[in-house]
């Protein structure tokens, strides 16, 4: 088996160099054009078979070992943050409200180091490796829309794994682990429609503002009332609009908030219990609720396989010393990547890549940054669990022979 580390150091000034012209050049979600013709053009350089415009901005790459064999499908996610970036960095974003706050410039400039591993060792690798650069992460379903224009399909994939650079993490570090990782995330939206009136005349109302504030406190209640300390939930909520004079009363109220959880059926009573709450709560002052859970914007929770998070663990260790691969309660946070895992048995890994003299910022910050060493890095550990998985899963034992 090739040892992709030296390999992969030999890229880093080229993987370097892609980021930072990434992170200067920022794209939001389904607006990657720029990004999507580099990587496009590159896959091409290499030889690989292309196709564009996969969910409307995705790039997907194909490339064939010296045997034919299974396939395998590497991930890498491309847009960035409606941020204005406030690192001061020399290659900072162009543009204000435009930031690579989450990593996926370095995503992507991995993909295409990968891409050139594999073209380089192709003659020692066998089957197929199929990747894909995934616009729209950030909660824009660009996973779902990769997968409805077939991403999943010519040739189908029996393995899919991603990897996600983590700058909370000492650099190095890694994290490979079966079964849970990252939350399911719901958006839901309340509305509460009360009766406006003067601020001085109260008896004549039936304040919104109010039973807002009430339904904030008691959807609160929920999780540490109804849902078992065994499992795990977080409701928050991030918007309340409410009233537009100091003395006049709201008619409406307006709450939005996101759900995270790992169970479906935690998931279900908590909505139920929403549902419950508020009719409650609206009907105790005269007013009507209404709850609206996104489910079009609904992302699953990243469960990992059991065998595929051991070939994956079996793969990093050629890369990263065993004493730095740990496994760590999962985070709440979601990722799409969870739309593929649910279609294909994969693997989930967080690389550390904390910057020199510590983070600034943490994810989706203005302050955010990368220790760019986690590029190699994170670009010999994808070369190595594709190309692992192929030999492992292209060696079946031979067929029996009836005497
Ligand atoms: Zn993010
Ligand atoms: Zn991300």
């Amino acid at each position: 088996m090739t040892n992709y580390l030296p390999l992969a150091k030999t890229l880093r000034p080229k993987l370097i160099a892609w980021r930072r012209d990434f992170h200067q050049h920022p794209e939001l979600g389904f607006q990657e054009y720029r990004t999507a013709d580099i990587v496009a053009r590159h896959l091409n350089t290499l030889g690989m078979e292309v196709s564009t415009g996969v969910g409307k901005t995705g790039v997907v790459g194909i490339i064939e070992g010296s045997a034919p064999g299974p396939v395998v499908l590497l991930r890498f996610d491309m847009d960035a943050l409606p941020i204005t970036e406030a690192t001061g960095l020399p290659f900072a974003s162009e543009y204000d409200g435009r930031m690579h706050a989450c990593g996926h410039d370095g995503h992507t400039a991995i993909g295409m180091g990968v891409a050139e591993l594999l073209a380089l060792t192709r003659q020692s690798w066998r089957g197929t490796v199929k990747l894909l650069f995934q616009p729209a992460e950030e909660g824009l379903g660009g996973a779902k829309a990769t997968i409805q224009d077939g991403v999943l399909e010519n040739p189908t994939p029996s393995a899919a794994f991603a990897l996600h650079l983590w700058n909370q993490f000492p650099l190095g570090k890694l994290v490979v682990q079966p079964g849970p990782l990252m939350a399911a995330a719901d958006h839901f939206s309340i509305t509460i429609m009360g009766h406006g009136g003067h601020g001085a005349v109260p008896e004549d109302t039936v304040d919104a503002l109010l039973v807002g504030a009430q339904a904030v406190s008691a959807l609160h209640h929920i999780i540490s009332r109804n849902i078992s300390p065994h499992d795990t939930a977080v409701l928050s909520i991030g918007r309340f609009h409410a009233g537009g004079a100091f003395n006049v009363i709201a008619e409406q109220a307006y709450l939005e908030g996101t759900l995270r959880t790992f169970a479906p059926s935690v998931r279900d009573r908590l909505i139920q219990r929403m549902a419950e709450t508020l009719e409650g709560v609206a009907a105790a002052y005269g007013a009507r609720a209404f709850l609206e859970i996104k489910d079009h914007e609904f992302t699953p929770a990243v469960i990992n396989d059991e065998t595929m998070a051991a070939i994956a663990y079996q793969a990093a260790t050629r890369v990263i010393p065993e004493k730095h691969i740990e496994r760590i309660r999962p985070i709440m946070v979601s990722e799409d990547m969870a739309e593929i895992l649910n279609r294909v048995p994969g693997c989930y890994i967080l690389l550390g890549a904390e910057p020199e003299g510590g983070a600034k910022g943490p994810h989706h910050n203005p302050r955010f940054d990368i220790h760019e060493d986690a590029l190699p890095l994170a670009a010999a550990i994808m070369a190595t669990i594709a190309t692992e998985y192929l030999q492992k899963e292209g060696t079946e034992p031979p067929p029996s022979t009836s005497l």
